[in-house]
């Protein structure tokens, strides 16, 4: 037996629920995801640099004290909800933590140690890390080697913040066939995940509506998150099965529950096959209304299933993953290269390249270091507000784009609008783009691109009459509109069961938006997750959408379903659903649409 696979036999089977975040089902062995390993840089300062290095390390510390704070809020409020979690003993661990970061031997002696040796802040706490932990081992008492654990991780975690190593931890040399375990997955980090190796995900904290889950959905990996500190027990090389329907984690499936896991593995591959028959057929209901269907896109290898699933296209580029996992921002020349590989994959078909949608839940520390938690944050620094305020980036990624149009149809989404100046800045520094790559005597096909504005902002939608008239299309994100419209941060999992694109706030706001679209005679689509899920096919097409852009994966099924409804009984539904303010009786009519068809 290799060092990866742990002994099953005696073991009971346990099933860990959590959220549903990306459909299938994935059996292998867990590979639990530990923090990697830093190489600690070790150099002298000189006497005059001494404050700024103690700065350096108060920053870090600041850094880290917010960090455990949020961890510490998120648990806490979960642990309320499950008694087993030990709210108790989870106080006092993080009681320790920010002890251990307010004033402690760690901090004191690193700070001093600064002044005294003249050595960088990250050597400064590895040398305290080392003399502390040395210290309690010789004590010989259960509470202080407990202690240890916790010293070396604030130290750690110091560490990283002080290397801005957070957003670059690659994962590597991860085993085939393994289920990825870990306290938390970021988009950055679940992009680098090869679906060929990797079989399921599992995360203690996280929701399906944010965009860890909407990449795990663009990978095909199974997904569960917000599965709580039970994922704590389980332990590299343990048989576990990931339910991404269900939301469960099943550890040390017996005989039987094994059996029924691969058949339902054997199913759902039998039932992909035959969705994928669908993919030459075009998208056009009983009555006749042929509906665009295109691809949501985060990296250029996603390309293959594109064509594979019969996109029409791209109806949306997440192009801030072409940022993520990396220390440097791209430079033109390697963001042109990637933009050029993906329109030319898409063969002729239109490529809506959105401009970054950095921020939130895809921020970096290079950008937090920058702008404080602001870049970090939904109501920060996000989207478009991030691309102005950094406007050599945005021209930067315009030439990228202007470049990429020379290779095939594009048009520009840009995200988080909320004003009409957002709009007219962007066209600016569109033209200024353009004028400096035409003094490079570069070919750009003329017009340029059309220019078009996410309505994902309930301000946005609101506006939408006046954003219209200098905006040349309109993609609606429902994602960010139930999020910001309903309050409820689409990655926390405390509030994943509130999360609602059919309440009637939402429903209205798309209505409202889509009415001024047809007013202003500009085309109009959703990309958000509704667009993928046959649930809702039917009342966006009674609402009169004609373009839905979703994961590659997620078009057969919203084929098949378009094949079966009738355009006019889709109206008279969707008519039905906005009349109704219950969000409950909207279930049930939507559901019923659905059965009726
Ligand atoms: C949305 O908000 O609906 C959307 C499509 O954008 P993202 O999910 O990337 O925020
Ligand atoms: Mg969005």
């Amino acid at each position: 037996m290799s060092d990866f696979v742990r002994e099953d036999r005696d073991r009971n089977e346990r099933v860990i629920h959590g959220l549903a975040a990306a459909s299938g089902v994935g059996l292998g062995r867990a590979y639990l995801r530990e923090p990697d390993r830093l190489h600690v840089p070790r150099y002298r300062i000189a006497a005059q640099h001494v404050e700024d290095e103690q700065r350096r390390l108060a920053a870090a510390i600041a850094r880290a004290r917010r960090r455990v704070a949020r961890i510490r809020a998120r648990a806490a409020s979960r642990a309320k909800l499950i008694p087993e979690m030990g709210a108790e003993e989870l106080g006092y661990l993080f009681d320790a933590y920010v002890h251990i970061l307010k004033d402690s031997r760690l901090v004191r002696g690193a700070m001093a140690r600064i002044g005294t040796e003249r050595i960088n802040a990250e050597d400064a706490v590895r040398i305290e890390v080392g003399l502390i932990t040395d210290a309690f081992k010789r004590m010989d008492d259960a509470y202080l080697s407990a202690r240890i654990e916790d010293i070396r991780e604030i130290g750690n975690r110091l560490i990283a913040f002080l290397l801005k190593k957070e957003d670059v931890k690659p994962i590597t040399a991860l085993p085939k066939g393994c289920v990825l375990v870990a306290e938390e997955l970021r988009p950055a980090d679940t992009a680098q995940l090869d679906p060929d190796i990797v079989v399921g995900l599992a995360a203690q904290i996280g929701s399906p509506q944010g965009h860890t889950a909407i990449m795990a959905r663009a990978l095909g990996l199974p997904a569960v998150l917000g599965a709580g500190s039970a994922l704590a027990e389980i332990e590299t090389g343990d048989l576990i099965a990931i339910d991404g329907d269900r939301g469960e984690i099943i550890v040390h499936p017996s005989q039987d529950s094994l059996r029924a896991i691969r058949r339902r593995i054997d199913q759902l591959r039998a039932e992909r096959k035959q969705l994928r028959r669908l993919a030459k057929r075009p998208a056009v209901t009983l009555d006749g209304i042929e509906i665009s269907l295109r691809a949501n896109v985060e990296l250029p290898f996603e390309m293959d299933s594109v064509a594979n699933a019969g996109a029409e296209g791209v109806g949306l580029l997440r192009t801030e993953f072409l940022f993520l996992n990396r220390a440097t921002v791209p430079t033109e020349d390697e963001q042109a290269a990637a933009l050029i590989d993906v329109v030319e994959r898409a063969r002729g078909r239109q490529v809506t390249i959105r401009t970054l949608d950095l921020g939130g839940d895809k921020s970096s520390s290079d950008l937090i270091t920058r702008f404080g938690e602001s870049a970090a944050s939904a109501l920060g620094l996000r989207g478009i507000r991030l691309s102005i305020a950094c406007p050599e980036m945005l021209e930067i990624q315009f030439r990228a784009i202007l470049r990429a149009f020379a290779h095939g149809p594009v048009q520009i989404l840009l995200p988080m609008v909320t004003s009409v100046q957002d709009i007219r800045t962007a066209r600016d520094l569109l033209a200024r783009a353009a004028r400096t790559l035409h003094r490079r005597n570069e070919h750009i096909p003329h017009p340029l691109p059309p220019l078009g504005t996410m309505i994902e902002v309930p301000g946005a939608a609101l506006s939408a009459d006046a954003l219209a008239q200098v905006s040349d299309f309109f993609a609606i994100g429902s994602n960010d509109l139930t999020m910001y419209t309903l309050a409820i941060d689409r990655s926390d999992e405390h509030v994943a069961h509130l999360y609602n694109p059919l309440h009637p706030a939402v429903l209205r706001l798309i209505q409202f938006a889509s009415a001024a679209a047809v007013r202003a005679r500009i085309p109009i689509s959703i990309c958000g997750e509704v667009a993928g899920d046959p649930r809702f096919t039917a009342l966006l097409v009674g609402l009169g959408f004609r373009e839905l852009s979703m994961t590659a994966s997620s078009i057969p099924a919203v084929k098949r379903r378009i094949l079966g409804i009738d355009r006019s009984s889709a109206v008279r539904r969707a008519n039905l659903i906005m009349s109704e303010t219950d969000p409950s009786r909207i279930e049930a009519l939507l559901d019923d649409v659905h059965e009726a068809a």
